[in-house]
């Protein structure tokens, strides 16, 4: 820390990403990323014209990519009718998020997540000196909407659907609940994993100006790397993260990931495909994990969070894992230190996975 900076922060504790060693090759399993690349569309939009081009600034309306989402949704969700003016898109939809705590947890406005979910939620609350609180899960690590009723007074409301780390989903029927009992709160849907099975809330926009929808390309859309997000929302909404967005970084979205997300839009099939197999290879590997002994949460997201107790910890399995060269997600926190998240890869990759946490837990029933 130097002198210079703002006490506000000496004590801040930032978020930590996924390690992203480059110390040997590994089986990355880690971070959620797709396994497979992006499509043909994609690698053509990014070519040698489009580098030429960056000289000059990206379009800060980003009127195509967000005309084209438009579409996009309208096709997918029936009696859905969106404008550009209600999509909004960012550097990755951690970007959304930063925005929306800023822009939407005023003086008065209570900010509740569920205390198992994505880490960024409370740094951003931090950050922003939100009041907030964490919303403890059910025992089985399910989100009961109905807590969140029960805090009173004007809230912004963010989860994950499916939730993550543990994958579980809510229906659209429960968020259509609370949607309706709570006018006055803004609800914020996390949808970074939607794609792999649950039930979007897209469609609950028709209906909902307290709705605002956060997705991102950087999982299903295999564009981690380009760092793309979006949201969908009222007018109302969306003009006030516009606001935010002309007050920090009007050209927030590079040339060639405007380009590249309008590619993926016109080889979505390509995608979807992608998240079909995803979810195969998810469901048999779940299965495989069962039968070897461990616990594994019900998930409609590309990853799964296991238990492999009381044969090996969670600890035990990242490190030992690590040490065979696979990465897997581990976190220290009491609640939830018994268990490890990994993602889906390709079926080959989740062959070696399975094959490697067979061994560990082998090696530890022999002692
Ligand atoms: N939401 C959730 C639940 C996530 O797990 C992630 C990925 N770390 C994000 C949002 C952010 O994704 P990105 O910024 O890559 O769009």
């Amino acid at each position: 820390m130097s002198r210079f900076l703002d006490p506000r922060f000496a004590g801040f504790e930032a978020y930590t990403p996924g390690e992203q060693p480059r110390d040997r090759r590994y089986i990355k399993l880690n971070t959620n990323e797709s396994p497979y690349p992006p499509g043909p569309a994609v690698l053509a939009a990014v070519d040698a014209s489009a580098l030429a081009d960056l000289r000059l600034y990206s379009d800060p309306t980003q009127t195509a990519l967000r005309e084209a989402l438009a579409g996009f949704l309208n096709g997918e969700f029936a009696g859905l009718a969106l404008e550009k003016e209600n999509i909004f898109v960012s550097n990755g939809s951690d970007d959304i998020l930063n925005f929306a705590f800023l822009a939407f947890s005023g003086e008065g406005t209570t900010v509740l997540f569920p205390d198992i979910s994505y880490g960024f939620y409370e740094v951003f609350a931090e950050f922003h000196g939100c009041s907030y609180r964490r919303i403890p899960l059910r025992e089985d690590y399910t989100i009961d909407l109905a807590d969140y009723r029960a805090v009173p007074g004007k809230k912004l409301i963010v989860f994950a659907n499916p939730n993550a780390p543990t994958g579980i989903a809510l229906s659209a029927g429960e968020i259509e609940a609370l949607l309706q009992a709570e006018p006055d709160s803004l609800v914020l849907v996390d949808e970074a994993y939607v794609d792999f099975g649950a039930e979007s809330a897209m469609g609950l926009l028709a209906k909902y100006d307290n709705l605002l929808v956060a997705r991102t390309y950087s999982k299903s859309a295999s564009l981690a790397g380009a760092r793309l997000g979006y949201a969908a929302g009222s007018l109302a909404v969306i003009e006030d993260l516009e606001k935010i967005k002309y007050s920090t970084n009007p050209y927030n979205v590079n040339r060639m990931t405007q380009a590249a997300g309008l590619a993926v839009l016109r080889e979505w099939g390509y995608y979807r495909e992608n998240c079909v197999k995803i979810a195969e290879t998810r469901e048999k590997t779940a299965e495989a994990l069962r039968e070897m002994g461990c616990e594994v949460l019900p998930s409609k997201s590309n990853f799964l969070f296991v238990s492999c107790l009381p044969a090996l910890g969670g600890e035990e399995a990242y490190l030992g894992l690590r040490e065979k060269g696979i990465l897997v997600r581990w976190w220290s926190r009491p609640e939830i230190r018994d268990r490890f998240r990994v993602t889906i890869g390709t079926p080959e990759e989740m062959e070696s996975f399975l094959a490697a946490l067979k061994a560990l837990m082998g090696g530890k029933s022999d002692e």
